[in-house]
């Protein structure tokens, strides 16, 4: 018999425990989890057309995404970094089916989403859901917010009336809000309680994967430390997982598992959190980490900037071999004309840099410097 929830009458623990799904939220050390990975992506590429024209003729194409490959487990988040350009949102929507692959493939539990048909893919709406930036945009200024969390339950789960409201009462007190912001229109709301009401509509058939796609983004400091606290807490609670995308680093590490770096579309560096953010192995990494202002004082002025030449390139033309290659402080002559392969580094990394693959001997010795240190 289905409960008020509709999801018979179990706990949140009961549901968390549910296909090995994780409670604690944490990665072995090595980076890696025991058993298959709940979203699994396999060489996903994503080029978007460029017309011009009065005939609007394709002349070119947009390398969003290229070549990425990754897995995300159970109860894990898994944090996606970059520039803004870097492919981080365009990753996201590929993930969900938002927008569809150009090449690869994309498995939520075994299950190819790329080749789901209408049917298939109803269901997968319930499994994975998604959090926009701006929290206003999630919602129909026309229609009372309540209206907008019960989408999910009234497409996806066949409540009664009752069961519908005592469930949007429990997910309004899940995400720290009372039953009648739900009757207040989305100008009458703060941008915080906008986003715990999109985040309770994203977990309100009780999905195993949300993509969070800069969450707190647009949000002041303190709302921002709220809705990550909620988060968490909602993860321990239900055991969801979350693809968490966002372009602070330092933001990212606080709330991911393990890490995973986008330069120009591809994941550059992957690895465990705190292994990505203390030991950075691809000059992209360090050099983005090292803009990031760490509150101790003493710590900060004894740390070095490193300064990046240059724009990020043209994304409908990118450079050939690394795509980092014409910004890299450790360009080698073949970064310019062979892309890295992927390579396992120590304690759970992998890398794509030439520097890696080359030996240690070449790690660090920069043959061209073009660093700008301040
Ligand atoms: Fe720099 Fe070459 Fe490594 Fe790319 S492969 S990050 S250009 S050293």
């Amino acid at each position: 018999m289905s409960g008020p929830d509709g999801t018979n009458g179990r706990t949140a623990d009961d549901r968390a425990g549910d296909d090995g799904r994780a409670r604690d939220g944490r990665t072995a050390a090595n980076g890696r989890r025991p058993g298959p990975p709940l979203l699994e992506l396999r060489g996903v590429s994503k080029r978007f057309p460029v017309r011009r024209g009065v005939l609007r003729r394709v002349r070119g194409h947009v390398h969003a995404v290229s070549d990425v490959s990754l897995a995300l487990h159970a109860g894990e988040t898994l944090g996606l970094v970059g520039e803004s350009g870097s492919g981080k949102s365009t990753l996201g929507r590929l993930a969900l089916r938002v927008v569809d692959v150009s090449e690869g493939t994309v498995r939520l539990r075994g299950e190819d989403v790329t080749a789901a048909g209408r049917g298939a893919l109803r269901g997968l709406r319930r499994r994975a859901q998604m959090v926009f930036q701006d929290p206003y945009s999630s919602f129909d200024p026309l229609l009372p917010v309540g209206a907008s969390v019960a989408e999910p339950l009234d497409v996806h789960l066949d409540l009664t009336a009752a069961q519908r409201t005592a469930r949007l009462h429990e997910l309004v007190a899940l995400v720290g809000l009372e039953p009648e912001h739900l009757d207040r229109y989305p100008r009458e709301l703060s941008g915080g309680q906008l986003q715990r009401l999109a985040i309770a509509r994203a977990v309100a058939a009780d999905p195993e994967l949300v993509v969070l796609d800069e969450p707190v983004s647009s949000l002041d400091v303190s709302t921002q430390a709220q809705v990550i606290g909620l988060l968490e807490r909602l993860q321990r609670e239900l055991g969801v997982a979350y693809l968490f995308i966002a372009h602070n680093p330092a933001l990212v590490r606080h709330a991911s598992d393990r890490i995973a770096v986008m330069y120009l579309g591809e994941i550059v560096e992957v690895g465990p959190a705190d292994e990505v953010y203390h030991r950075p192995r691809h000059p992209y990494t360090q050099a983005l980490l090292s803009a990031v202002v760490v509150p101790d004082p003493d710590v900060q002025r004894a740390r070095r900037r490193i300064v990046l030449e240059g724009d990020i390139p043209d994304p409908s033309d990118p450079p050939p071999g690394c795509r980092f290659h014409t910004r890299c402080p450790y360009a080698l002559d073949v970064c310019a004309t062979e892309a890295p392969p992927a390579y396992e580094a120590e304690a759970g990394t992998t890398v794509r840099c030439h520097l890696h693959t080359a030996g240690p001997q070449l790690a660090g010795q920069p043959l061209s410097r073009k660093e700008i240190v301040r």
